[in-house]
């Protein structure tokens, strides 16, 4: 459900203003066995068993691959447990109590640059693949696949743009730990082959681009240049940030490889550094905690497999005297609600928002078009709505339901406070 708070504007403001990153090690972790792209996995260590940090403790299957699932803390295996992930579906967890040694897998060794240099796009795929790196951005995409590609490649994109209002944790992880998204940069330029690296951010993030030019002049032997998009929503979406970072527009519905472009997420990139530098998989992230309910807006940096709560608590939690909270996985337009903050921090969290509730009621539909004018796929929202009510599946899928992403502005603009990316969600469900 897409968040219906007008609130937006004010807190625009805050993330400029958000502090240094705090640190959440919680006593348990939960280690997500389903995600939405794995729906079996295998066990391979039982209750009261000790694991290192970054063991492999399973196996997901997706449809056409199989992805290892690493602890992310060292201490003993608990039972496995339901919870809450991070698009709100309920899904096993296998928990594990943190001994908070931080003792390592052997397996987690760093590799010299000069080793690095002459590794071959094979063999950065294949750690890419045994490290179960993913879109971190919230698509959960594996990224062996992608950089796998047999396309000609002439140029990376890192999309640092974070279109959606609130969120600032690329933002931290850039201005915490910018050579770490170069090297990861470098290492996606030598496996794929690209002669050129973009880093896409907003021009209006002044400080960001400082730092970012800075890194360009240390990475000179690359050839790196930073495109300074403008603000607006949703800058973030792929074929945008193509557009402005490389001038090439991809068609929706094509693969940008088709066109010579590989895109990838700021901590996407990070996390390939961790795994080609240190052959770790993701065990830390960085997540924003931000909205008018809790009393200290910040970015984190969390162990995977905290829950929402931990990172709450650790933003001194939430104001007094608000009744009922709105919390938000991900951002206000393309976020999920959920009505508890008993939920698990995946790698793809990158943002919890937490709102005073404010029960919205919904009005008919006064045929205004407002979806339609804004819908950057031009589709029209409303009639996808009337169809999805009626059940009607060739009308949903004549109306290109399918070329939705879900990016939330047909309900943030819509006059009557309905709900119409749900619907249009639905739509595309109903039609496989
Ligand atoms: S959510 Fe989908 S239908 Fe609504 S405006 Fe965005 S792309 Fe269009
Ligand atoms: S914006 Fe809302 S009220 Fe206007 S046409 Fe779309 S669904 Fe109807």
């Amino acid at each position: 459900m897409i968040a219906k708070t007008k609130k937006i504007s004010n807190y625009k403001q805050l993330k400029k203003e958000l502090p240094t990153t705090r640190y959440v090690d919680p006593e348990y972790v939960y280690i997500n066995m389903d995600t939405q792209r794995c729906k079996t996995c295998g066990l391979w260590v039982q209750e009261g068993d000790y694991v290192k940090l970054g063991q492999i403790i399973g196996e997901r299957e997706g449809g056409f691959f199989k992805q290892p699932v690493y602890s992310t803390v060292s201490g003993h295996v608990e039972k496995t447990v339901r919870k809450l992930d991070s698009s709100g579906k309920e899904v096993e967890f296998i928990k594990i109590r943190n001994d908070f040694k931080d003792t390592y897998d052997e397996s987690i060794t760093d590799r010299p640059e000069s080793v690095i240099a002459k590794m071959t796009k094979e063999e950065i795929v294949e750690i890419v693949k045994e490290k179960a790196l993913i879109g971190l951005g919230g698509a959960a995409f594996p990224t062996y696949i992608k950089l796998d590609t047999k396309e000609d490649i002439h140029t990376v994109v890192i999309n640092a743009v974070e279109c959606e209002p609130y969120l600032s944790s690329d933002y931290r992880l850039i201005m915490d730990h910018p050579e770490q998204v170069f090297k990861g940069l470098q290492y996606l330029m030598q496996a794929s082959g690209a002669k050129q690296g973009v880093v896409a951010v907003k021009k209006t993030k002044k400080e960001l681009v400082e730092i970012l030019e800075r890194e360009v002049e240390r990475f000179k032997d690359l050839n790196i240049k930073i495109a300074k998009l403008a603000d607006f929503y949703p800058q973030g979406w792929e074929i945008e940030t193509f557009k402005g970072a490389t001038g090439i527009k991809v068609p929706i519905g094509e693969l940008p490889m088709k066109y010579g472009i590989l895109g990838f997420n700021v901590s996407t990139c990070q996390s390939v550094f961790e795994a080609v530098k240190h052959n770790l998989p993701v065990v830390k992230r960085y997540v924003t905690v931000n909205g008018d309910a809790v009393n200290f807006p910040q970015s984190i940096r969390t162990r995977v497999g905290a829950q929402v709560k931990d990172l709450i608590r650790l933003s001194d939690g939430y104001k007094e005297g608000i009744d009922k909270v709105e919390v938000i996985i991900g951002g206000p337009m393309m976020g999920t609600s959920v009505e508890t903050d008993d939920v698990v921090v995946t790698p793809t969290t990158t943002s919890v928002l937490i709102f005073e509730n404010i029960d919205y009621d919904e009005e008919p539909c006064v045929r205004c078009g407002s979806c339609i004018y804004s819908c950057p796929v031009d589709i029209q929202p409303v009639s996808i709505m009337n169809a999805v009510k009626r059940n009607d599946k060739k009308a949903i899928e004549a109306l290109e339901a399918k070329k939705c992403i879900e990016c939330g502005l047909c309900a943030y603009v819509c006059t009557s406070k309905i709900h119409v990316t749900d619907y249009v969600r639905k739509g595309k469900k109903l039609i496989g």
